[in-house]
């Protein structure tokens, strides 16, 4: 028999060809930061559990035990973590429900550190199944990360959970019926719905099936402008080429300028290009972060999710052209206090920190300075000489038709100096996160060593390519 399940109906109110693709099993392999995701949200259930010690916990039980050890267990009225109710199609497992006077209060489990929009028909969907299933809910309940928690020893699940009732907003959610209606008879199609691009492909979640789906639209499309209201307007009125677009269509001057590139590329502003290079100061220290982040903190002085930087690189450029290179990638454990220590020594000096997209990088030390306060006055001092190199790019004094839309590093290296990280066996900074996590602070990977060495090359690249995308930047404003 065909169930919906609760992650099923999240996926029909997303969209009803996801949830096709997921009840045949047919979404794409899940990758390990996904993986990740997954375990930080089981680690931090754990710690849920340790608040509740008098309770029954069922995971773990196949299908029909933890329907049946369900049933008792009610008619008990016991505490119960993965409690299972299936009631014809509909097929719900609980995170947790709590016996409250007269009926049941009923906990979803987050791991994130507020509630969120979408966790609300999730709990609607839950309340209808228990109810038919002849459950009386009195109340619900988000339980997700406390934000400010700060690690000191042995954490404290107290201090780390947060509890936020939301009766009112699921009470409010009067469509549960007229949906499973709708997914149950989506679920029997033989035939995946039609695809039907639009907003719901990133939101609340980042699709699966983009690739798929958006890999029919043209290569230059109207999803690389910059205004998302124009694109997914234009979409919405069957408008996908970006040659397409009709005249008089209100268009931004970077959306002008990315459609006039596709006559006439790469765009170059050089008089924009000169004043940014000739507002620099040398030696240019070129510098990048790796990071990796739990949702429990695994180390004291940190906060769930907080981005621990586990490497970086830096190459340091002279005016006359010469170049050093540094960098810093840990061995294991806390990271923070060698790396703060190699770091102070490396950044000696007075030129301008160079790096690409520096929200990211002074979130990252502006923590280091909170959580080390003896390194607080250097660390203030790198911050002020911090400059962004994607600036030119973000404002698009440099476009090349193939970012297509895009300034992050990856897009911008290989359109202005032809080299990329395509060869790298690690390539981008989710997947050197995760191998460096699962090979360092977990040790689920064995090829420690090899892991290490590609590490090592990937980030070395991030910081190479910013010395070539400035040279490059410098011919360019020199030729006439
Ligand atoms: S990518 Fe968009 S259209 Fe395709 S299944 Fe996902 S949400 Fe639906």
């Amino acid at each position: 028999m065909t169930l919906l399940t609760k992650s099923k109906f999240m996926n029909g109110l997303q969209c009803p060809r996801l949830l096709w693709f997921a009840d045949r099993k047919q979404l794409p392999e899940i990758s390990l930061s996904d993986e990740h995701k997954f375990a930080q949200g089981h680690e931090f259930e754990e710690y849920v559990k340790k608040l509740y010690p008098n309770s029954v916990d069922l995971n773990g039980m196949d299908f029909q035990d933890n329907l049946d050890k369900t049933k008792e267990l009610v008619e008990q009225r016991k505490t119960i973590f993965e409690a299972g109710f299936m009631v014809g199609n509909l097929f719900v497992r609980s995170d947790l429900i709590i016996f409250n006077e007269d009926g049941w209060d009923l906990y979803e489990i987050k791991s994130t550190t507020q509630s969120k929009p979408q966790h609300i028909p999730d709990l609607a969907f839950q309340k209808y199944v228990l109810e038919k299933a002849g459950l009386k809910v009195n109340r619900c309940f988000l339980i997700f990360l406390n934000k400010d928690y700060v690690r000191n020893g042995e954490i404290d699940p107290k201090q780390l959970i947060m509890i936020e009732e939301v009766s009112d907003q699921v009470n409010l959610i009067d469509d549960i019926e007229k949906n499973t209606g709708i997914f149950l008879g989506i679920l029997k199609q033989e035939n995946p719905p039609e695809i039907h691009i639009c907003m719901q492909c990133n939101k609340p979640y980042d699709c699966p099936l983009k690739q798929q789906c958006w890999g029919t639209l043209p290569e230059y499309n109207v999803l690389q402008l910059t205004n998302w209201r124009v694109y997914w307007n234009l979409l919405e009125d069957g408008i996908e080429d970006i040659k397409d677009i009709p005249k008089g269509t209100k268009l931004t001057a970077k959306d002008e300028i990315i459609i006039e590139s596709l006559e006439k590329s790469p765009y170059i502003s050089k008089e924009h290009i000169k004043h940014f290079l000739n507002s620099l100061n040398y030696p240019l220290y070129h510098f990048d972060f790796e990071t990796f982040d739990t949702a429990v903190p695994l180390f004291d002085k940190s906060k769930p999710y907080q981005k621990m930087p586990f490497q970086y690189s830096l190459h340091i450029e002279q005016k006359d052209g010469s170049v050093e290179h540094k960098e810093f990638l840990s061995e294991g454990g806390d990271p923070r206090p060698a790396l703060l220590k190699q770091m102070k020594t490396n950044l000696k000096g007075a030129g301008d920190i160079v790096v690409f997209n520096k929200s990211f990088e002074i979130s990252v030390m502006k923590n280091l300075a909170e959580n080390f306060p003896e390194h607080k006055e250097w660390l203030q001092q790198a911050i002020d000489r911090i400059v962004d190199l994607a600036d030119p790019f973000r404002a698009f004094y440099y476009y090349n038709k193939s970012q297509k839309g895009s300034y992050s590093i990856k897009k911008v290296l290989p359109a202005i100096t032809g080299k990329s990280y395509s060869e790298l066996e690690i390539n981008n900074g989710a997947d050197a996160s995760t191998q460096y996590f699962y090979s360092h602070i977990k040790t689920q990977l064995e090829n420690k060593e090899e892991i290490r060495k590609n590490l090592l090359k990937y980030c070395c690249l991030d910081t190479e390519g910013m010395a070539w995308i400035l040279n490059k930047l410098m011919e360019l404003q020199n030729e006439n």
